[in-house]
């Protein structure tokens, strides 16, 4: 079953739009060596901040990279200050949005069905969600990570349906291992992903298969290749190694070096 590996990298609040236009140009040098193997075989997205997707978007014309949202309103249009609507993030040409980031959830208190919400506004888009859930550390000390990650999951399954079928990604990102340098060890990380690998397979029968669930939680050039090598972790989202272009294009390229 192949599923193409998908390598995003997760800004944050960092870098402003001209910052952004000048990464561009350094990333694409950086992964011009390897270009033709990485357009067959990975995939690449970046999620800046908001006031930066235009100008990024502009840098990278021309390139197989493509532009992600870090977050989208659950509503279409309206009275809703400061939010920014799907069709906005339509009109700059982003390919995806992540929803529920655990510091959407843990710091502006997102739930799980506002994160539904989100997921089912996206179906009547152009936009790919993808959704990000993991255990705290507390979670995962009461042995609970896979009750935690399933909830999250069905939470998302129970108001979509099938309807996301062939276009969701999850994003494993254990809260303890997000911008704290501890990762998960590669057959802990592959240990949760098959585990939602079946939960997306009792939901959605063979779809569930060819979805990508990525890894993320300090990704770095020195450890994406081994979890990159596990047979459930399709790709990884990085936060901030993301944020130097030749750290996010080593991640990238490490992921050629797997069978
Ligand atoms: C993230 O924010 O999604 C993330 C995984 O961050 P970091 O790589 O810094 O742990």
């Amino acid at each position: 079953m192949s599923r193409r590996t998908l390598v995003v990298g997760n800004w944050k609040m960092h870098l402003t739009a001209s910052q952004a236009a000048a990464y561009a140009t350094q990333l694409r040098i950086a992964l011009e060596a390897n270009r033709q193997a990485l357009e067959s075989a990975v995939e690449v997205a970046l999620a800046p901040a908001f006031p930066a997707l235009e100008r990024l978007g502009g840098a990278l014309e021309g390139s197989s990279v493509a532009l992600a949202a870090q977050n989208v309103h659950s509503e279409p249009a309206g009275a809703f200050t400061g939010e920014v609507s799907v069709s906005m993030l339509e009109d700059l040409g982003c390919r995806y949005a992540l929803i529920g980031h655990s510091e959407r959830r843990q710091l502006f208190g997102e739930r799980d069905a506002e994160v539904a919400a989100k997921a089912l506004r996206l179906l009547d888009s152009r936009i790919d969600p993808i959704l990000c859930i993991g255990e705290t550390l507390e979670e995962r000390e009461h042995v609970a990570t896979l009750e935690v990650v399933r909830a999250q999951l069905e939470a998302v399954l129970e108001a979509t349906g099938d309807g996301l079928a062939g276009r969701l990604v999850v994003a494993y990102e254990p809260i303890w291992a997000i911008g704290t340098g501890r990762t998960a060890t590669p057959e802990l990380a592959q240990q949760v992903h098959a585990s939602i690998r079946e939960a997306l397979g009792d939901r959605l029968g063979e779809a569930g298969q060819q979805i990508r669930i990525l890894y993320g939680g300090s990704v770095k050039p020195s450890n994406a290749r081994e979890l990159l090598a596990q047979p459930d972790i399709d790709g990884a989202l990085v936060g901030g190694a993301s944020l130097e272009p030749e750290s996010f294009a080593a991640i990238v390229s490490s992921s050629l070096e797997n069978p």
